[in-house]
């Protein structure tokens, strides 16, 4: 049976049979991959003509916390595509600057709310809303099809070029052949480990347990941030309730598990006491998940036939949130240099010449490292100390003289709103 709406399909429906011999359908770009990289690329190619097909493991975009935040670049995107202005009529709220409340009081080391654009804020929205948003749009052209519930186990490889996947659905294993296949599949990437491409991994100095807490009429809005007596908390603002990020040093959850939930309850209404009611409400460790924080780089993002972008190419430390944001300039990018030869792909039948895929990583490789490095400074400078201090934290010199430096207090918020040297769509 097929179920199909639009050009969505379900790969457990043998829907994708139509276009080529039994169980084989042929596009010019496959995405393996509807995270935020992933369904950005699909939709700037789809609107380009290009002949493009998102394969995505799940069956719908309602997933787990895995961050809600749109930097300015991101919006400053949307907008270039004509969509920010429909987008921000979706539920949403706006943080303009990052306060960290300590011992010694508020302190704010990055303020968005000077950068000269129109989005002068973070965005918190629900990736599940935004991902919804941006495959809808592409939906809205004929060259653009999804599939739901596509997994993709095994790359299709001839004369050692990657000529297309094949996927599981509930109906079995389909084939999709291809001029590219575009690897966004996150942190984990199978098509990565598949290409035989290793990431060179750093082991951040942290680990975080996220977790749901009510949310009250009388709440603030939008993010909170508390550090103090070698912890660390962030609050995000989800609309209906709050995610908790507790932060605690690398390799200590064990630890802090075998003491029981009642000690990571303690803690946490020590460093925020305005919560610690709604702690009740976490009763078990089935209600905390791990994030066991890394950050990674591959040394080469490509191979003929195979492009790896976002997190597929480079996981990004929680510092500063910035995975969202790169992981859409990266899909900007490619589009960018390989909207042309993908159209002159489809037109002969030919795969993409891997000097495009190479022009890919050359345009995303630079920004991707210096954001690393600096995200290196503060987990060194900054997190461990906090983490490492069991007595008030107090932020180092530099971070405090910062906002006073007329020529440099906006750094942080730049580093943070845009990254260096970010994409536009052309
Ligand atoms: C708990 C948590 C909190 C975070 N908070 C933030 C934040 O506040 N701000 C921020 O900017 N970043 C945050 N991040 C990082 C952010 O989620 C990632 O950097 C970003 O989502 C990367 O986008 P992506 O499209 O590259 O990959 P992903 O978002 O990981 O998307 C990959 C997609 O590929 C699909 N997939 C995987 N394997 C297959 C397969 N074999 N076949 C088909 N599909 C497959 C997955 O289902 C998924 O939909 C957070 C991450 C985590 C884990």
């Amino acid at each position: 049976m097929t179920e199909t709406t639009g050009n969505r399909e379900r790969a457990n429906t043998g829907a994708a049979e139509p276009r080529g011999a039994s169980g084989v359908t042929r596009t010019t770009c496959a995405v393996v991959g509807g995270g935020p990289g992933g369904a950005v690329l699909a939709l700037l190619l789809a609107r380009k003509g290009i002949d493009v097909t998102l394969l995505e493991a799940h069956p719908d975009f309602d997933r787990e916390f895995r961050g809600d935040t749109l930097h300015p670049s991101v919006m400053e995107i949307m907008d270039q595509l004509g969509l920010a202005d429909r987008l921000l009529q979706l539920r949403h709220s706006k943080v303009d600057s990052l306060t960290i409340q300590t011992d010694a009081g508020p302190f704010t080391p990055a303020n968005l709310s000077r950068l000269k654009t129109k989005f002068p804020y973070i965005t918190i929205m629900p990736q599940t809303d935004f991902l919804k948003f941006v495959v809808g749009e592409a939906e809205k052209y004929p060259s653009f099809r999804v599939v739901m519930g596509a997994r993709v186990r095994e790359l299709i490889e001839e004369d050692g070029v990657v000529r297309g996947v094949r996927y599981e659905g509930e109906g079995g294993m389909h084939e999709v052949r291809a001029a590219l296949v575009v690897g966004a599949d996150g942190r984990g990437s199978r098509v990565r480990r598949l290409a035989g491409i290793e990431p060179v991994k750093t082991s951040p100095p942290m680990d975080v347990l996220w977790f749901k807490l009510p949310r009250e009429p009388k709440d603030a809005e939008g993010l909170v941030g508390r550090f103090g007596r070698g912890h660390i908390a962030v609050m995000l603002d989800r609309n209906d309730h709050w995610q908790a990020g507790y932060v605690i040093p690398k390799g200590t959850f064990p630890e802090l598990r075998h003491e029981g939930i009642g000690e990571l309850k303690r803690q946490f209404a020590g460093l925020i006491p305005e919560f610690a009611d709604r702690l009740e409400h976490l009763t078990d460790w089935r209600k905390v998940s791990l994030l066991s924080v890394e950050s990674s780089r591959c040394p080469t993002w490509h191979k003929p036939g195979l492009l790896l972008i976002g997190d597929a190419a480079h996981v990004m430390s929680p510092v500063g949130g910035v995975g969202i944001n790169y992981a859409i300039q990266d899909a900007v990018a490619a589009a960018n240099i390989l909207a042309g030869p993908l159209r002159e792909s489809q037109r002969r039948l030919v795969s993409v010449d891997e000097k495009h895929l190479a022009a890919v990583q050359r345009r995303r490789e630079l920004p991707t490292r210096v954001i690393q490095a600096v995200q290196v400074q503060v987990q060194k400078n900054v997190l461990a100390p906090a983490l490492g201090s069991s007595g008030p934290f107090s932020p180092p010199l530099l971070l405090k003289l910062l906002p006073r430096i007329p020529l440099l207090r906006d750094l942080p918020g730049r580093l943070i709103g845009y990254g260096v040297w970010p994409s536009r769509v052309r």
